[in-house]
């Protein structure tokens, strides 16, 4: 494959994302897109939206993600949504 990669690599980039952005401290993240004319569309509707953990990880068990070029990857990242701060006395381990 190219410097693209294959889906289950831009899935597989995408939680680990996940996980160092939520890092067990939040529940929601907010999912971003590269924000340019490249982005699809299934990528665009999730732009900026607020999803679970949970939800991001079954959003990502699907597909996510259909690049219009297929020299193109999948170039979005997740910060996370302030809101959803895990309470300390909640937290596991
Ligand atoms: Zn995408």
């Amino acid at each position: 494959m190219g410097i693209q990669g294959t889906f289950d690599e831009w899935r597989g980039d995408l939680l680990e994302d996940l996980e160092t952005t939520a890092g067990g401290i939040f529940r929601k993240v907010i999912w971003l897109t590269a924000r340019d004319e490249h982005v699809c569309l299934l990528c665009l509707n999730r732009d900026g939206k607020s999803y679970s953990v949970e939800e991001v990880k079954k959003i990502l068990g699907g597909e996510f993600c259909k690049p219009k070029d297929p020299d193109d990857r999948c170039r979005c990242t997740f910060i996370v949504d302030e809101s959803s701060l895990i309470e300390t006395d909640q937290m596991e381990e």
